[in-house]
């Protein structure tokens, strides 16, 4: 199922939905960059630095935990690289869970995203992408890992908190779609 975020105007290539996801498909070790140093017995593996977009969902802000959950997100060697709290529109919530607009949660997910302030985030550092889902847990808190935020602070499947992205493609459209270049300063 592909999907498009409204007003984007670029193919956007859907989250899975409902348990937390596997390693991702396609990621093929890009992440880790072997380049040989100036010696040629040498040999210097480069970790490639990452961005990931985060949202601090409106059940998360209403209960004044957004300095606890950058605390985790920086505990993991992730830099804010980007940050602003905003009151998503209908529109934004509707195009940014565009995919998911054939599912019974659909009306009440977009209802939950505009009921009160979110703070978009862009995340920077080595496998991004991954380290957060790893950090944010499982969809369904009473399936996600102990020490995880939604494992922490999540209050339902729906109002679990976070935001993360599922790919670096992705990452690329959903940062695009919040943030201004002018607006990350690395
Ligand atoms: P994520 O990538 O872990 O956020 O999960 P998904 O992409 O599958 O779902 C997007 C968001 O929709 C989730 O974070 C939840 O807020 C919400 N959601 C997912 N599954 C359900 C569900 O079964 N019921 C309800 N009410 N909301 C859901």
């Amino acid at each position: 199922m592909a999907g498009r975020l409204a007003g984007c105007g670029k193919a956007y290539l859907p989250a899975t939905c409902g348990e937390e996801k596997p390693a991702l498909k396609g990621r093929t070790g890009a992440a880790i960059d072997r380049a040989k140093s100036n010696s040629p017995n040498k040999q210097e593996v480069i970790m490639a630095s990452e961005r990931t977009f985060s949202i601090i969902k409106p059940d998360a802000t209403k209960r004044n935990l957004t300095g606890a959950i950058n605390q985790k997100i920086e505990a993991a060697g992730l830099r804010i690289v980007g940050q602003k709290r905003i009151k998503m529109s209908q529109s934004q919530a509707e195009g940014f869970y565009g995919v998911h607009k054939e599912r019974p949660f659909f009306k009440s997910l977009v209802a939950f995203m505009t009921s009160g302030p979110v703070v978009v985030q862009v995340l920077q550092g080595d496998n991004a992408v991954l380290k957060y889902r790893e950090v944010m847990g499982a969809t369904d808190p009473a399936k996600a890992n102990v020490g995880t935020i939604r494992k922490e602070f999540a209050e339902s499947i729906e109002a679990n908190s976070v935001h993360g992205s599922d790919s670096p493609e992705n990452a690329k459209i959903e940062i695009e779609f919040f943030f201004k270049p002018e607006e990350i300063v690395d």
